[in-house]
């Protein structure tokens, strides 16, 4: 089978399709994609990389952050017709060859069911290919098991033992909100209840949990989406990334109809998020009488155990994190052993902060005074903020304090 390719300029003739789509089909090319994927999957790959150079298709696999490459030749005269296989196997339009696009398809190695999210862009030599790995699981991280220290998980206990109301998982992009949604529904979703979920990803699949997903495919909006899911009345309702002001108002009418909502929201930290939606024009006494809890989260990089390296918090340390500590109080920072491969950091940790509201608290925001003040009343009432709970973490040694800061 040779490559097709197609001249710079001239439209593609549905001669070249079939050449194309032949290419993608071939026995051959098939197997090398799959063999590409087996190895990437058995290894744990996060990432696939195909990157076309002059003479061959280099294929390199991200595994704990770090791209390695993958013993899998793909000569020159195979490269195109392993693109277009990966194209076809997203859906994307073969005959296309000089815009980026991206696509998505489902696999199953060894049972292991894995969705794969592709990019592709033009390059020098052919088109480059990214191709990202979503392995299918079930939820089963409990919320004891998310890292939250014993002075703030109780917080998040009671308040989801409280039923009804409007539960945030807040924090930036990439923070591991998601994880921290699915282990909470799991506290709450009982055989007795009905729970509903749309996201536009799916990490994980849920068990007893109806889940849809959203793209820029959907013939429908998000915020569509949470309507009709709202009136098939679920008693547990996880309605994704809270944005815009039409996902607010459902989330928070939800709420006031008696469900359990939980969504995620981009925020610094927990009052901020109370303030996105009093931006967004949502009257401060709904929001009040709505949030049943808040989180903020960040996601640090987990000190190893084996090879972490104490040193003690002398007076300069103290100033810039402005808090006085008690004589002896150590930090750590990573050195790198066999044990962590080299790194100094074996998996993740996150520093939470979760917000309770109180009479107090629903009083000062009804009353629209300013965030700092809310905040402050909070901190009084016990809430632990996202800086004291990363500053403990590296006293414990689970996290360096360079990432704490960084992180806030
Ligand atoms: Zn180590």
């Amino acid at each position: 089978m040779g490559k097709v390719q197609f001249e710079a300029g001239r439209k593609p003739t549905a001669q070249d399709l079939k050449q194309a789509q032949a290419g993608a089909d071939d026995r051959g090319i098939i197997q090398k994609v799959d063999e590409v994927m087996q190895k990437a999957v058995t290894e744990g790959a996060t990432e696939i990389h195909f990157e076309p150079h002059s003479d061959r298709l280099v294929v390199r696999i991200r595994i704990k952050q770090a791209l390695k490459a993958v013993d899998v030749e793909i000569p020159e005269s195979m490269k195109t017709n392993v693109v277009n296989r990966l194209k076809v196997l997203s859906g994307m339009d073969i005959t296309r060859t000089k815009i980026p696009q991206n696509g998505y398809f489902k696999l199953a190695v060894d049972e292991r069911k894995i969705e794969l999210y592709t990019y592709v862009m033009p390059s020098l030599y052919g088109e480059t290919v990214i191709v990202r790995v979503q392995y299918k699981q079930s939820a089963t991280l409990r919320i004891g098991q998310l890292g939250m220290s014993p002075k703030v998980l109780p917080t998040l206990q009671k308040a989801l033992a409280r039923g009804a109301g409007l539960y945030l998982v807040t924090g930036p992009p990439g923070s591991g909100k998601r994880t921290t949604v699915y282990s909470a529904i799991l506290e709450v979703l009982t055989p007795d209840k009905l729970g509903m979920a749309i996201d536009p990803m799916i990490k994980y699949e849920i068990p007893g949990m109806v889940q849809s997903t959203i793209d820029d495919k959907s013939e429908f909006t998000l915020a569509e989406g949470i309507r009709a899911l709202m009136k098939q009345e679920p008693d547990v309702a996880y309605i994704g990334d809270v944005i815009g002001v039409d996902e607010a108002r459902a989330a928070i009418q939800g709420a006031f109809a008696k469900r359990i909502v939980l969504c995620r929201m981009t925020a610094n930290d927990c009052v901020n998020a109370i303030q996105n939606f009093l931006d967004m024009g949502i009257q401060p006494f709904l929001v009040a009488a709505a949030v049943a809890s808040i989180i903020n989260q960040r996601l640090l990089r987990k000190l190893c155990p084996a090879c972490r390296v104490p040193y003690p918090a002398d007076a300069d340390i103290q100033k810039e994190i402005g808090m006085r500590l008690k004589e002896g109080t150590k930090f750590f920072r990573a050195r790198g052993c066999n044990q962590c491969e080299n790194t100094g950091y074996v998996g993740v940790q996150v520093l939470f902060e979760v917000y309770a509201p109180s009479e107090e608290l629903n009083k000062l925001i009804v009353a629209k005074e300013p965030v700092q003040k809310v905040r402050q009343q909070a901190l009084q009432e016990g809430m632990v903020s996202l800086k004291m709970d990363g500053i403990l973490k590296a006293m414990h040694g689970l996290v360096t304090l360079e990432d704490v800061l960084n992180a806030l």
